[in-house]
C-alpha cells in the first residue's frame, strides 16, 4: 500500500529517472546516417522550442507523427514536442505560452513569423496507468491522463510503433523505443503493446489505424488488424465531438478516398456518417451518387496534397449532395415549388446526419449556403448572375457547381459559362448574356437591366473553396 502510494507521488515528479517502473526497456539510438531525416525539414520553431528547453536543463525532443513523416521524407504539417519538464514549467520558459486541456494537458507556444502563426505543442512525458485506478473507466477507456512519466513510459502509451520515435535535432540523433524505424522500413503499421487492450483504452485508435494506413500506404500488421472486426463497435462510446474531429482528420488528410475504402474493409464505417453507410453498401444504383462523392474527394485529396486549403463545410456539403439531392427530387415530385423543395430537403438531410456523427454547426451554415446558390447558377438572366458573383461564398458554390457538371448531373456548357463569366470583364460579361438570351429566349426584363451594379472585377480561378 506504502510503495504504491510513494510510487505515485514519484510519478508526479517529471526529473524522477523511472528506471524499474516500467518495463519500457533502453531505446535504440539511431544516428543521422541511418535514418536521413534532412534538418531542412525540420521546423526552425520546433527546434527553438527543443533548445530552449534543453539549455533549461530539461530532455527535450520532436516527436510523433512529425518524426514519422520526416523520416517518410515528407515535410510535417505540425510539429509536437515531448519533454520532462511540466507544464508550468514549460510555460515559464516562453513568451507566448499557453496551457490547454484538463483531460490531457499540454502547453501551446505559439510563433509569429511572415505568414500563419505556427504553434508548438509541447506535452510532458506521460506515465503508463495500468494501476491508477481512478484514471480508467470500467471498459478500460482512458479518462484523464495528466500523470508524469518517464520517455519509455511515454513510448509506450503512443499508438502505433512509428509514432513513438523521439528526434532531438541537436544530436540529430532518434530515440526508437518499439522498432519503429524498421517497421518504416517493412512499410508496417504496428500497433505498441496489445492490439485489443489498447483499442479498449481509446477505440479512436482503430479510426487512426486506418489513417495512417492510407496515409503512409503501409500494411496494417496482422495482430493490429485483426481485433478490429470485434471491437470496431466501441466507437459507439466515443464522444461525438471526438469522433468528428477524427473523421474530419480522416477526411482532410489528403488521402480521404483511400481511408474510406480502408474504413469499409475494415468495417468501421457504420454509424459514423450515415453517408458513408449508404454510399459504402450500395452498389450499382447509388452510381451516379458514387462518382459525384468519389470526385469530391479526389478533387479534396488533390488540393490538400498540392498545399491548397479545403474548407470542412465544403467537404461535407459534397459528401451530403446525394442525399439531399435524392430529397430535393421527391418534394419536387410531391408538388413543392423548386426553392422551397430544396430547402426542405436541406433540413431532412442535415437532420438525418444526426443519427450518426453530428456536423458541427459552423459547417453547417456553410454547407447550406453553398447548396442553396446552386440552383441561382441556371438563372443567368437579369440581375441574377451580377448579384450571385457578389456573394461572400461564391468561390464555394461555384467550385461545387463544376462538380456537378463534371459528374453530368449538370449541363457542363453551364460551368463553362460560368467560368467564362468570372473571367471576362463588363463587355464581355454583357455577350455572354446575350448568348444565354439567345439560347433560350429568356429576355430579361428591362427595368432589371437598368438596375444592375457595375460588376466586380473578374474573379481569379484558384482561390477555389477555401
Ligand atoms: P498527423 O500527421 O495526422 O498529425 P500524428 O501522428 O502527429 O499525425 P496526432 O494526433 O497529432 O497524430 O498525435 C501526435 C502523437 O501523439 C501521435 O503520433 C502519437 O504518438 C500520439 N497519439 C495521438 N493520439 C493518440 C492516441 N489516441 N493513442 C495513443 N497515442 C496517441
Ligand atoms: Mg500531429
Amino acid at each position: 500500500m506504502i510503495t504504491k502510494f510513494i510510487k505515485r507521488i514519484l510519478r508526479r515528479d517529471p526529473m524522477v529517472k523511472h528506471t524499474q517502473a516500467n518495463n519500457t526497456g533502453a531505446p535504440k539510438r539511431i544516428p543521422k546516417k541511418a535514418h536521413r531525416i534532412d534538418p531542412h525539414l525540420l521546423s526552425k520553431n520546433a527546434v527553438k522550442v527543443t533548445h530552449t528547453l534543453q539549455q533549461a536543463g530539461y530532455e527535450a525532443f520532436i516527436v510523433g507523427g512529425a518524426v514519422r513523416d520526416l523520416a517518410l521524407g515528407i515535410s510535417p504539417k505540425d510539429f509536437d514536442v515531448a519533454t520532462n519538464a511540466t507544464p508550468d514549467q514549460v510555460q515559464r520558459l516562453f513568451r507566448k505560452a499557453r496551457l490547454i486541456g484538463r483531460r490531457f494537458q499540454i502547453v501551446h507556444v505559439t510563433f509569429f513569423g511572415k505568414g500563419h502563426p505556427e504553434i508548438i505543442e509541447v506535452s510532458t512525458f506521460r506515465a503508463l496507468l495500468d494501476n491508477a485506478g481512478d484514471h480508467v473507466a470500467e471498459s478500460g477507456r482512458i479518462l484523464r491522463d495528466n500523470v508524469w512519466g518517464s520517455q519509455g513510459e511515454d513510448a509506450a502509451r503512443r499508438d502505433f510503433t512509428i509514432n513513438a520515435m523521439y528526434y532531438d535535432p541537436s544530436s540529430e540523433t532518434v530515440l526508437d523505443y518499439h522498432g519503429g524505424m524498421a517497421d518504416m522500413q517493412k512499410k508496417t503499421l504496428r500497433m505498441i503493446g496489445d492490439p485489443a487492450k489498447r483499442y479498449r483504452e481509446d477505440p479512436v485508435r482503430m479510426l487512426r489505424a486506418v489513417r495512417f494506413a492510407a496515409k503512409t500506404g503501409f500494411e496494417l500488421d496482422g495482430a493490429t488488424r485483426a481485433p478490429i472486426a470485434k471491437l470496431g463497435k466501441l466507437l459507439n462510446d466515443v464522444p461525438s465531438a471526438r469522433l468528428f474531429d477524427e473523421i474530419l482528420k480522416l477526411l482532410m488528410s489528403g488521402y480521404s478516398w483511400a481511408a474510406i475504402q480502408g474504413l469499409k474493409d475494415a468495417g468501421l464505417h457504420h454509424g459514423l456518417l450515415p453517408l458513408l453507410d449508404h454510399i459504402l453498401d450500395t452498389g450499382a444504383d447509388s452510381k451516379g451518387a458514387n462518382d459525384f462523392v468519389k470526385l469530391a474527394l479526389a478533387n479534396t485529396d488533390e488540393r490538400i496534397q498540392s498545399g491548397k486549403s479545403v474548407s470542412a463545410g465544403f467537404l461535407f456539403a459534397t459528401l451530403l449532395w446525394p442525399d439531399l439531392l435524392k430529397n430535393w427530387k421527391a418534394n419536387s415530385a410531391k408538388g413543392m415549388a423548386n426553392i422551397p423543395a430544396l430547402h426542405d430537403a436541406m433540413d431532412d438531410t442535415i437532420a438525418t446526419q444526426s443519427s450518426g456523427m453530428t456536423i458541427q454547426r459552423r459547417f453547417e451554415s456553410d454547407m447550406r449556403e453553398i447548396w442553396s446558390m446552386q440552383p441561382r447558377f441556371e438563372r443567368r438572366v437579369g440581375r441574377y448572375p451580377y448579384r450571385l458573383i457578389e456573394s461572400p461564398r461564391f468561390r464555394a458554390g461555384y467550385d461545387f457547381m463544376l462538380l456537378r457538371c463534371a459528374t453530368g448531373e449538370l449541363n457542363p456548357a453551364i460551368g463553362q459559362w460560368w467560368t467564362d463569366f468570372i473571367a471576362t470583364d463588363v463587355t464581355g460579361q454583357d455577350e455572354l448574356m446575350a448568348s444565354v438570351k439567345n439560347e433560350s429566349g429568356n429576355s430579361p426584363s428591362p427595368a432589371k437591366r437598368r438596375r444592375r451594379r457595375k460588376p466586380k472585377a473578374a474573379v481569379p480561378p484558384e482561390s477555389a473553396a477555401s
